[in-house]
């Protein structure tokens, strides 16, 4: 079967015997499955159901060792090359046709050193697995608003949630990582040691190597004020939101939004289904302001309906989970920007209405606060004089809403991207972005190249926001 040819990295095609397989399976302690096993296909699956691909060669790694090894036998066979953290990439980097996918989702060990106030987690782990483990102890790291997503994707691309202006990204919080390069060696990076590669690592995505685990700073955040508040249709809410976003205590992360009206309890009914603003508040300060808060949120604009609940730090990364499972399609584009202009808030008035699915909306997420006190040129994210990271996320159920839902994004970026920034974070990028890669990168394109000239010649890691090496 495998004398037949697989997918080589620069798009042409390799063969490998049976017996070259057979060897590499030997050194494995995970299982290496091929598309005649009956776990093929559930196990070639991604997150984002866009991307059917079929891999010729999936390894479920189960250690450094079995990393070491499928890089190896990646780049020595020629072979195109997919890593798998979460699975949440919308462009499906985790997975190729006729490659080999080095799916990392075994790896999910976790420990909390509550006294040094850090945490070290495989590269396989969701933030579901990592919030978890730290609120066992009162703590928490910065991660994502889904807790389904992995940490490794998200962390090397930056990493925005709801503790961003509290605590940073979650690439802020990053204290080492033991990475696995194109070499085949397990080097463990830190500001100290291959400080350059750690700095790549901190917003450079998956480009420099495969992260085995990540040790990251906690903070002591055990339980927030969190819940969605929706409002009627109206330039001033975000107007507010803007004004209020620029000087609220950096305990407040708000993320605003707009989207069809869900069928909760707390929304009237005649607005099920309605296009409305939303903003998804988590404030991780005194108790006693919770009201304070809820107030201030309010008084954006005219309320349709307000939940906000105390509830332990990881609930309110999992709010999202049920609207959002595995097996939806998703098309998404991105810019970060400093302000809203009146032009922009008009674009926003425009195309938000016209959001096509309950799952999609555009998503702004603030990134001042703590973001800001990480200086441009201190990691590879490129964008700290930015306020604010903005999504336009299209995520449907049904293949004959492709086109609508696809159009839907396009003509929305279009229109609001002459507002914005040029670039856009990386991790809320699509497939055809790529050419974006010198503005995504901003300031730190160039160093991001040589780097990767150092650690990934070859560019054996390419199936992600690719940098390519320095000549
Ligand atoms: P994967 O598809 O596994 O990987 C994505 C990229 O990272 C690939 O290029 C892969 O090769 C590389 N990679 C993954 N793990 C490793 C590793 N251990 N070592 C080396 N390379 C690795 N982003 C935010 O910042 N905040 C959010 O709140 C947020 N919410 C999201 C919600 C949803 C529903 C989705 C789909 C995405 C969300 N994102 C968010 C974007 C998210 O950061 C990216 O999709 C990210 O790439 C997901 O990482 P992953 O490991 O799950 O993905």
């Amino acid at each position: 079967m495998l004398d037949q040819p697989l997918a080589s990295r620069d798009g042409g095609q390799v063969t490998l015997t049976a017996e070259i397989v057979e060897v590499f399976e030997s050194r494995l302690r995970g299982a290496l499955i091929r598309p005649s096993d009956s776990a093929y296909d559930e196990a070639r699956q991604v997150y984002n159901a866009m991307h059917d691909r079929r891999p010729a060669l999936i390894v479920q790694a189960r250690d450094a060792a079995d990393v070491t090894a499928a890089v190896g036998f990646a780049r020595d066979e020629g072979l195109a090359l997919a890593v798998r953290g979460g699975g949440h990439s919308v462009p499906g980097f985790g997975t190729c046709d006729g490659g080999l996918v080095l799916d990392l989702g075994a790896m999910t060990g976790v420990r909390v050193d509550p006294v040094k106030g850090r945490v070290r987690a495989e590269g396989g782990c969701t933030w579901a697995d990592v919030d978890h483990a730290t609120h066992g102890f009162g703590l928490a790291t910065p991660g994502g608003v889904v807790s389904s997503t992995g940490i490794g994707g998200l962390s090397l691309g930056g990493g925005m949630g709801h503790l961003s202006r509290r605590c940073g990204l979650s690439c802020d919080n990053l204290l080492s990582a033991d990475v696995v390069t194109a070499a085949g060696d397990l080097v463990t990076c830190d500001a100290e040691t291959h400080p350059e590669l750690f700095w790549a690592l901190r917003g450079g995505g998956g480009n420099f190597g495969v992260v085995t685990s990540f040790q990251y700073r906690t903070h002591p955040v055990a339980e927030v004020l969190g819940g969605p508040t929706f409002f009627h249709m109206d330039g001033d809410v975000m107007r507010s939101y803007q004004a209020f976003i620029e000087q609220a205590p950096e305990e407040l992360n708000a993320v605003f939004a707009i989207v069809l009206a869900p069928a909760l309890p707390f929304v009237p009914e005649e607005w099920h289904g309605k296009p409305v603003m939303g903003v998804v508040t988590c404030w991780s300060g005194n108790e006693e302001q919770d009201d304070w808060v809820r107030g201030e949120i309010a008084g954006f604009g005219q309320v349709v309906g307000q939940m906000l609940w105390r509830m332990p730090y990881p609930v309110i990364n999992t709010l999202f989970d049920e609207l959002l499972p595995a097996g939806l399609k998703h098309y998404w584009k991105a810019n970060v920007l400093k302000r809203f202009t009146e032009e922009a808030i008009a674009v926003h008035l425009e195309h938000g209405p016209k959001v096509p699915s309950l799952e999609s909306g555009p998503f702004i997420f603030p990134i001042n606060g703590a973001c800001h006190r990480v200086g441009v040129g201190d990691s590879a994210f490129a964008h700290r004089a930015a306020n604010f990271s903005l999504v336009i996320a299209g995520s449907w159920q049904d293949a004959a809403d492709n086109e609508a839902n696809i159009r839907w994004v396009r003509d929305y970026h279009a229109a609001i991207a002459p507002h914005c920034e040029a670039g856009g974070y990386i991790n809320f990028m699509s497939g055809d972005d790529q050419a974006r890669a010198p503005a995504n990168y901003g300031a730190n394109h160039r160093r991001l190249r040589e780097i990767k000239a150092v650690y990934d010649p070859e560019n054996l890691f390419r199936l992600n926001q690719n940098v390519e090496p320095a000549e």
